[in-house]
């Protein structure tokens, strides 16, 4: 049994929690130690947190474990326009990065320290690597296993149908325990939206798997492929099981067209992941919360052959993903957080981080006063909690 003294709660209280078997047993409100008494006399393994802030884990939702160049020496990015064109880069230059573990490890160092508590990393497959980022990326998802949850996105960053043995290697990875199968643009990258989509689904259904699709596009396309996926997400039973990571799309000025999507989007149970992108259109959060759709948010490329940026703290995502939605009110600045929190949570089916009695001891502690002030502050100095264990 763990105690934990003189906590602030995102509502305001000050509490006293008890943590047990990895749950929150009880939380209490604070009682001051007379000061007369010795210190930790009563109870000599309480933590005092002198007022810090709790706030429940932080979940990245799309990360590339594989392809950081986190722990090594800093490197030019080489910016390429187009996503054709950094897929080409990434594949000249991957064989320089070298292993995925210790690259991987640095990470989800930083990740842990900042507050991460689950994550799901897409791992590169394709023609030239073949299952060596896969591989890594299970050995490190297995090594961590103790300590987190990662997901594992089977993700064809070459395309599907650009070479025969593509689809064999997906459904390798599947079998060998990668938890979703991934896509890339079906009508752009792969030029044929309903043979990529066969294959994905096909190999779902196969493999009893989710799905997590990359979908860069942003004109009317984009939509109507959302739909589609809606819609072979509904046929196939997978409300739940299917995100969409981007979807710049449906930040489209076309109300109509936003409206029947998300519509869709809701009946087919697919969640939106949305990194925050920099220029162009982002899927809105409330308007798509307001027709049911789950959105949550990640970091996506942190410091790699694509991004030179990320630091891999998902409390600066959400800062991130409230300048972009234009958040200000305190409500709002919630709203954000829970995009990189509970939201992620959902869509990956884990439970869903909590501070109350009987959820699991999984949070992270800081000193701000409010949940609104721990996003624009992001203090650095964090305690982080997991299932009960102090990180
Ligand atoms: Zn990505």
């Amino acid at each position: 049994m763990t105690r934990l003294t003189n906590a602030r709660l995102p509502d305001g209280r000050r509490v006293d929690l008890t943590l047990q078997n990895g749950r929150i047993a009880a939380i209490t409100p604070h009682t001051a130690p007379p000061h007369t008494a010795p210190p930790n006399t009563a109870h000599p393994s309480d933590t005092d947190l002198a007022g810090a802030l709790l706030l429940p884990g932080l979940v990245e939702g799309h990360v590339h474990l594989d392809k950081t160049l986190m722990g090594q020496a800093w490197r030019p990015n080489a910016p390429a326009p187009s996503v054709p064109g950094r897929v080409a880069y990434e594949r000249a230059h991957r064989a320089e990065l070298g292993p995925v573990r210790p690259r991987a490890m640095a990470l989800l160092a930083r990740m842990i320290a900042a507050g991460t508590t689950a994550l799901r990393t897409h791992t590169d497959i394709d023609d030239k690597s073949g299952l060596a980022n896969f591989h890594g990326t299970l050995e490190v998802a297995q090594a961590m296993r103790a300590i987190l949850p990662i997901q594992i996105v089977a993700f064809p960053q070459s395309g599907i149908l650009t070479h025969a043995a593509i689809p064999d290697l997906l459904d390798a990875a599947l079998a060998e325990g990668a938890d979703l199968v991934g896509g890339l643009d079906p009508a752009t990258f792969d030029g044929d939206a309903k043979a990529h989509l066969d294959i994905v689904f096909g190999l779902a259904a196969k493999h009893g798997k989710g799905i997590d699709i990359h979908l860069h596009d942003r004109d009317p396309g984009g939509n109507a492929q959302l739909r589609d996926i809606a819609a072979r997400s509904q046929a196939a039973g997978m409300q739940g099981h299917v995100t969409v990571s981007h979807a710049f799309s449906l930040g489209t000025t076309d109300e109509a067209d936003f409206a029947r999507t998300a519509d869709a989007l809701a009946k087919g149970g697919v969640a939106i992941l949305t990194a925050a992108p920099g220029p162009g259109p982002m899927p809105p959060i409330k308007p798509l919360r307001a027709h049911g759709v789950t959105i949550a948010g990640g970091n996506d490329n942190i410091r790699d052959l694509w991004s030179p940026f990320g630091t891999g703290d998902m409390l600066e995502r959400a800062w991130m993903i409230a300048q972009r939605q234009g958040f200000r009110a305190d409500d709002d600045l919630a709203l954000a957080y829970e995009t990189c929190s509970t939201a992620g949570a959902r869509m990956m089916n884990l439970p869903i981080p909590a501070l109350e009695p009987g959820a699991p001891a999984t949070f992270l502690a800081l000193q701000a006063e409010t949940l609104a002030e721990a996003i624009t502050e992001r203090p650095r100095d964090r305690q982080v909690w997991i299932a009960g264990v102090r990180q």
